[in-house]
This record gives structure tokens, C-alpha cells and sequence, in this order.
């Protein structure tokens, strides 16, 4: 049976490229890149030359990059990093779709007596802009925010955020796992003080991360112990994932006019085409602006988890909400801040394309998904 990969952003493969880039550092040149002697050379320029590619998609200095082990630490580091360093400050804000990776760590400083506003969004999955002026105090110490939704795609638009928080004071740390390497990301552009970017969302190993801190931003590191990272983020360096991480930033770079013009081509077609083939379906956040290779379809009357089992039968490999909380039986929280009641929500499956999905992947899909439906439906009416 063939895999018909479209989960992507729940992860991505390695890339051939991107795994010779790494495999020499996990074997000849295995040197920490710290020792003097010349085991660590190699290395240590590789870590280098890396920075230099991550900052390169950012369009950010290399020194403003820290390599993390994933999306999750760089996010943990940059709010609590900020929490720690102003303690003065109390306030946090951040919105109803973001990731765990986020809402945790937002719910701890919480439960340790912060003050938490968590801005709501509408049915396209859009914040009000006035709502988060409206919430900004002068205690606020950080405005986090997610680049672009891992259920819906549904991009935010951080540069009106980034102005509005910096009018009065206040950084903005963006979780930017899903959207780095599939549209432009520049940090100039999105005026953001944190970006936090996942290996393995863009074609690079699981374990390696990054975080772009800008220049100047006040935040304390949250790890302590050895001088790697210049002490940002301590512990000897994951040299193959971060050349890994680097090749893959790289790539990304080099395929961003593709998920532009052919991946977005074929997630309309799959799009357009399912919601003809099937009655009672919608697609999630279709009115907002959105990744390109992102489709949250549900199909009204069916459970998301049952027909992911069915579809999985056949070769397809999709997702019910985030991969993260799949197993735990929860309605999405993302779609049920959108609005959707808790059958809508459950109705619902997540494409994620990638620029390795091919015309025929979007045709087995529009073959198998229409006819499961249907099964599913007549065999429910019928119980
Ligand atoms: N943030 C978002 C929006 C994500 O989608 C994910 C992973 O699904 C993460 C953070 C966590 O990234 P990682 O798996 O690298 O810890």
C-alpha cells in the first residue's frame, strides 16, 4: 500500500540533502564543537555556518539566532526568559488557538499569581486588533502569539500586532513552528522581539530548534550551566541537528515560491474539489488569509477520529486536531474558540500538504475521502 502523506504539520520528512548535510556529525566529525583541539573545529564552524542559514530565512542577524531542542523549548525559553527578567511585570497576553507549547506555560506563570488575558477570535479565526489594544496594560510584560495556526493555517498578522504591543512598551514573542519555510518570514517585516522555529516542521530531524531573539530584548536565559549559545541556552550543542536545521532553513528558502504557486494549487484543488464531492462540508478559516498547504475540512455527521482510521486503511495519513493531543479524546480547542459546537469540531480533519505532495496524493484523496463519507454516513443512518 502506498503512503499518502498529508500530515505535515503534525511533522516532516528528512530531507535526503538535509540528512547527508548532518550525517558526518554523527559520525567522523562527532567533536564537541567546545574543545580546543581540532575534533572540535569542524564542528564548531558547521554550528557557524548553520546560524548563518536559520537567520538567513528569518532576514535577521546570526547572532540574534539560540538553537533549542524544538518549538517547544524555544517557546518555553522565550516567555519564561521575559517573565523572569521583569518581574515587575504581572500581565500576559495571549490568544484561545495557540499551541500547548504555549497555554502551558502561560497557564503556569498563571497559576503562580500572573495575570493571563487570552484574546478571543472570530469564525474565520482572526483576532480583533482592537481587542488586543484594549487588553494591553502597563504591567503587561509579553504579547505571545502564533505565527500561523497548526489546525486551520490561519495566519495572524504580526506586524499590526508587533506595532500595537511595542506602542506601549511591550514584546512580542511569536511561536512560529508552522509557517517558517512555507512563507516569507521576515523579522524586519513582522517587528516581532521573539520567533520560534521547529526542525522537524520544515524537512529537518526532530530535537533541534531555534529561537530568534532580537538585539537589545531584555529576557534572562532560563537554562544555566556551560558558555554554549554564548549562555543563552546552555548544554553541548546538537551539532548534526543544527547543520541539519540549517540545510533545512535553506531548502525552505529555496521552496518558498513553490508552496506559494504549486502547493497552494493543489490544496485549492483538494479543497474546491472535496467540498463538490461531499454535501454538508466546510473548510476552517477559509476566509481568513492562510498557509498554503493547510486544510481543515469538516464533514458534518461524521467523527474526525473514526474516518482518520478509515482513511489511514487506505495509505492516507491525516490528522483529527493536533498531533500533540491526539489519543487524548479533547475537542479542539482551536475550532471551539472558532465558534464550531463540539460535533462540528469533532467532524473535522486536518490536510497538511507539503512540497513533497504530489497531484496523484490530492487524487487518491479525492477518490478515498468523498467515498468514506459516505460510508460512514449510510452505515450511521442505517444503525
Ligand atoms: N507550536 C506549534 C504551532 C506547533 O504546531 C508545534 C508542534 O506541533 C509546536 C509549537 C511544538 O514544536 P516541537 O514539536 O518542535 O516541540
Amino acid at each position: 500500500m502506498r503512503t499518502i502523506y498529508l500530515d505535515n504539520n503534525a511533522t516532516t520528512p528528512v530531507l535526503p540533502a538535509v540528512f547527508e548535510a548532518m550525517r558526518p556529525f554523527l559520525t567522523e566529525h562527532f567533536g564537541n564543537p567546545s574543545s580546543p583541539h581540532h575534533m572540535g573545529d569542524k564542528p564548531a564552524s558547521a554550528i557557524r555556518d548553520a546560524r548563518v542559514k536559520v537567520a538567513s530565512l528569518l532576514g535577521c542577524a546570526d547572532t540574534e539566532i539560540v538553537f533549542t531542542s524544538c518549538g517547544t523549548e524555544s517557546n518555553n525559553i522565550a516567555i519564561r526568559g521575559t517573565l523572569e527578567m521583569n518581574r515587575e511585570r504581572r500581565h500576559i497576553i495571549t490568544t484561545a488557538v495557540e499551541h500547548s507549547a504555549v497555554l502551558n506555560p502561560v497557564k503556569r506563570y498563571a497559576s503562580l499569581g500572573c495575570d493571563v488575558t487570552v484574546l478571543a477570535v472570530d469564525r474565520a479565526g482572526r483576532l480583533s486588533l482592537d481587542a488586543l489594544r484594549d487588553a494591553l496594560r502597563d504591567d503587561t510584560a509579553l504579547v505571545s502569539v502564533m505565527f500561523a495556526n497548526n489546525e486551520t493555517g490561519v495566519i495572524f498578522p504580526i506586524d499590526r500586532i508587533a506595532e500595537i504591543a511595542h506602542a506601549r512598551g511591550v514584546p512580542v514573542h511569536v511561536d512560529a513552528v508552522q509557517g517558517a519555510g512555507k512563507v516569507p518570514m521576515d523579522v524586519k517585516t513582522l517587528g516581532a522581539d521573539f520567533v520560534a522555529l521547529s526542525g522537524h516542521k520544515l524537512h529537518g530531524p526532530k530535537g533541534v530548534g531555534a529561537l530568534y531573539i532580537r538585539k537589545g530584548t531584555k529576557w534572562a536565559p532560563v537554562f544555566l550551566g556551560g558558555s554554549q549559545e554564548r549562555g543563552r541556552r546552555p548544554g553541548t550543542e546538537n551539532a548534526a541537528g543544527i547543520v541539519a536545521l540549517g540545510a533545512a532553513c535553506e531548502h525552505g528558502a529555496q521552496t518558498l515560491v513553490r508552496y506559494h504557486s504549486d502547493v497552494r494549487a493543489l490544496r485549492d484543488r483538494l479543497e474546491k474539489e472535496l467540498l463538490a464531492r461531499v454535501t454538508d462540508s466546510f473548510v476552517n478559516g477559509v476566509a481568513s488569509e492562510r498557509l498554503p498547504h493547510t486544510s481543515n475540512i469538516g464533514f458534518l455527521g461524521i467523527d474526525g477520529n473514526a474516518m482518520l482510521v478509515l482513511l489511514d486503511e487506505v495509505g492516507i495519513c491525516v490528522s483529527a486536531g493536533s498531533a500533540c493531543k491526539s489519543g487524548a479524546g479533547l475537542p479542539s480547542h482551536v475550532l471551539g474558540a472558532m465558534g464550531l459546537s463540539p460535533e462540528e469540531a469533532a467532524s473535522c480533519l486536518r490536510f497538511s500538504l507539503s512540497s513533497l505532495t504530489t497531484p496523484a496524493d490530492i487524487d487518491a484523496c479525492l477518490e478515498h475521502v468523498p467515498a468514506i463519507v459516505e460510508r460512514m454516513r449510510r452505515n450511521f443512518i442505517s444503525a
